[in-house]
């Protein structure tokens, strides 16, 4: 069985001279869903872009199940769905409409068109927007209706740039499952991520990109493996005005009532807990911090999104 994505050796200097890609290597298995991870200009949008040929590549081989782009793109581009960041279609197009103008670039006939346009609308939570322009469309609506679109041609492998970016939770789960649903249905998924948390709960392979090279390729499972802390946050009755002193543990306040403790590998949250009731501490609840792989991210990359995800909520 060949790569859904294959990329070898991928070099991108843009015309001003910079490096935004230098020596990329990267395999994307079929059936896989798949993490690209990196900072802001780490080069994933450059990645996508000579995907889809809208960037072209100084050197290098990128194969799509096999084909490589440059010897028959078309046959990829069939094979291929991309979800750009920005909306991209006409926004005085009416939804139904810009997926039956797609369905037409990549060859298909007619009513099949209308076929894949109103089941990736239904599918997508449109159907009662189909008849309105796209402009008029909330942010999150334009965001499923650039999936719907990308979605009309069946591709094989589906590359989405920052899906989510934007979208409220609710959404964002809802377009989670979503994603889930096709990929087990078989189709290979990319998608470019600043949520963590959404590779940790989508994705089986990651591979995290800094400054135009993969600088970690594993699966989630084994990074989240390798992880040697984890956090916990304890809400208490009462307040306390210091962090509790726990031997041997770090605690740090969050704020009156809630504080956070690490622990390292081996030690147990039983000693944790026999601590705080001899200093007569009562815990309301305990939550483990959910994105343990931002702490791993930003030790690999030397960036994040400046919150330290403790906020109570
Ligand atoms: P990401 O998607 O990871 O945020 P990009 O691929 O958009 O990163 O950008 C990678 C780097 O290339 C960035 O430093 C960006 O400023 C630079 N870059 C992007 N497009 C151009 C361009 N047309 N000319 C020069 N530099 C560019």
């Amino acid at each position: 069985m060949s790569a859904a994505l294959s990329i070898t050796g991928l070099c991108k200097t843009y015309e001003n001279g910079f490096v935004a890609l230098d020596d990329l290597n990267l395999q994307v298995e079929e059936g896989d869903f798949f993490a690209l991870l990196g900072p802001n200009g780490a080069g994933k949008s450059t990645t996508i872009g000579i995907l889809c040929s809208l960037i072209r590549k100084t050197s290098g081989q990128v194969a799509v199940f096999g084909v490589d782009i440059d010897r028959d793109f078309s046959a990829a581009k069939n094979n291929i769905g991309v979800v750009p960041q920005e909306f991209n279609f006409n926004t005085w197009e009416k939804t139904y409409d810009i997926c039956v103008t797609q369905a037409g670039y990549y060859g298909l006939p007619r009513s099949l068109a209308h076929e894949r346009a109103a089941k990736y609308i239904k599918l997508l939570g449109l159907w009662d927007k189909r008849n309105s322009i796209s402009r008029g469309l909330s942010g999150g609506m334009k965001r499923r209706l650039m999936i719907a679109r990308a979605l009309v041609h069946e591709p094989r492998l589906l590359i989405l740039d920052e899906p989510t970016a934007g979208v409220d939770i609710e959404l964002r789960r809802s377009m989670w499952d979503f994603l889930r649903q096709i990929n087990a249905a078989g189709t290979t998924i990319i998608l470019t991520t600043h949520y963590l948390e959404e590779a940790e709960s989508l994705c089986r392979n990651l591979a995290i990109i800094d400054r135009g090279r993969i600088v970690r390729d594993t699966s989630v499972r084994a990074l989240l493996r390798e992880l040697n802390r984890e956090t916990f946050i304890f809400d208490m009755e009462g307040n306390l005005n210091a962090p509790p002193n726990i031997d041997g543990y770090t605690a740090r306040l969050i704020d009156a009532n809630s504080f956070a403790v690490d622990l390292l590998k081996g030690q147990a949250l039983n000693d944790v807990f026999s601590a705080l009731n001899n200093q007569g501490i009562k815990i309301t609840s305990m939550r483990n911090k959910a994105n343990r792989l931002e702490e791993m991210f930003i030790a690999m990359t030397g960036s994040g999104d400046g919150s330290d995800g403790e906020s109570p909520s």
